[in-house]
């Protein structure tokens, strides 16, 4: 993929690590399960898969301000009327983000009237040949400072910059959390620059940039296995969108859901070391804290402080109609490992298969046991699309 984040400076990249242990949740019966003791502690120092978030997240509860700003060049004007058009490629983005958070997340976006035009060439940009953070940031500033005197930041939470569909040299989109720019009044930290791949991903690359900017990590690999060198997908292949944009089943996993606040912890069945659990699983595209409330959305066997094997339902409902073999997903997460080094990692229902990930889903009526611990996972089918799983501890 030509999309990927640009770094801070390592210095500005450096958070504190959380160190809120497991010891800290309350104590709970093994009849109880208890969703604090599964909400693992983030363990690295960039974006990942732990509780909370990167503290640079913008929270993704509320309403998110975002500046649109169209901008275009001298040696790359704007065609009449090709406004319009930017802006609805990129509306199923704040859609699809809104749709998933079943109404925790508001997007309220402010476009800029009309094609801002940049102080440089867009050749002076180097998108297409190894844009650093400083240049980012150049850009970004250009941008703001282009668009300041028709456009009020003083509320913006998030830039988004969006360049002509002429300027093919601005090539991908790009997210940063650390800007460093002051408009009306307002210190600017959030932005995303949405370059020519847009016409490629489609407006979902919105949701996957704006995903950063909540903290969530890439989750396709930026090296790919030793064993298969081309295949950047090993990890969780189209099975959520930040992995994959354009992937069979691109809704956000249950798990990032619940990182990002939209799923509540009476949604999430925590398996206790000893004893059975069984849950009942709505698919995921129906798990928001409204939809059905007091069901269950996914099931977590927590391994280790920092390593967990989540179960979550996936049927062909919402944005993952295109699903190839619904089923029981099973995933693990792992929040000591950093964004594109590969933090959840989805299990195979059928290795081997030449449709690699896209059918890893567990059919109902199958199993599998988890190879540390030998706890065994059954799945079975429950009323309409509902997956029942138990977990039996070996
Ligand atoms: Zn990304």
């Amino acid at each position: 993929m030509q999309e990927r984040r640009t770094a801070a400076p390592a210095i500005l990249a450096i958070t504190a690590l959380l160190v809120t242990g497991l010891a800290a949740a309350p104590a709970t019966s093994a009849a109880e399960p208890n969703a604090a003791r599964c909400r693992l502690p983030a363990a690295t120092d960039d974006l990942g898969s732990g509780f909370p978030v990167d503290e640079q997240a913008l929270p993704a509860v509320g309403t998110l301000r975002a500046a649109m700003v169209f901008v275009d060049f001298e040696d790359h004007p704007a065609p009449r009327g090709s406004l319009l058009k930017a802006e609805a490629n990129l509306r199923s983005g704040v859609e699809y983000l809104e749709d998933l958070s079943g109404g925790e997340l508001d997007i309220e976006v402010t476009g800029s009237d009309g094609w801002v035009r940049m102080p440089e060439p867009s050749t002076s940009y180097p998108f297409d040949r190894g844009l650093s953070y400083e240049d980012h940031v150049r850009y970004l500033g250009d941008a703001v400072r282009a668009a300041d005197d028709g456009f009020d930041f003083s509320n913006t939470d998030v830039v988004w910059v969006v360049a002509t569909e002429e300027a093919e040299n601005i090539s991908f989109s790009p997210t940063t959390n650390h800007l460093d720019v002051t408009a009306d009044g307002n210190h600017l930290t959030h932005a995303v620059t949405f370059g020519y791949d847009q016409w490629r991903w489609g407006g979902l690359v919105l949701a996957h940039e704006t995903g950063h900017t909540l903290g969530l990590p890439d989750l396709y690999l930026f090296e790919a296995p030793p064993d298969d060198p081309t295949n950047w997908h090993a990890a969780v292949g189209g099975w959520d969108l930040m992995g994959l944009i354009s992937g069979q089943a691109p809704e956000y996993f249950a798990w990032q859901r619940w990182q990002l606040g939209w799923l509540a912890d009476r949604q999430v069945v925590c398996a206790p070391a000893r004893g059975s659990t069984t849950a009942t699983l709505v698919p995921v595209a129906e798990s928001t804290t409204t939809a059905r409330p007091s069901a269950d959305a996914t099931l977590v066997l927590p391994l280790s402080a920092t390593r967990a094997v989540v179960v979550e339902n996936r049927q062909a409902i919402g944005y993952d109609r295109e699903i190839l073999t619904p089923g029981a997903l099973v995933y693990t997460v792992d929040t000591s490992v950093r964004t594109g080094r590969g933090p959840i990692r989805v299990v195979d229902a059928t290795p081997g298969s030449p449709d690699g990930l896209d059918d890893a889903a567990f059919r109902p009526g199958t199993s599998w046991t988890e190879p540390s611990t030998g706890a065994v996972l059954s799945f079975e089918r429950a009323r309409g699309d509902d997956l029942r799983v138990t977990v039996d501890p070996s």
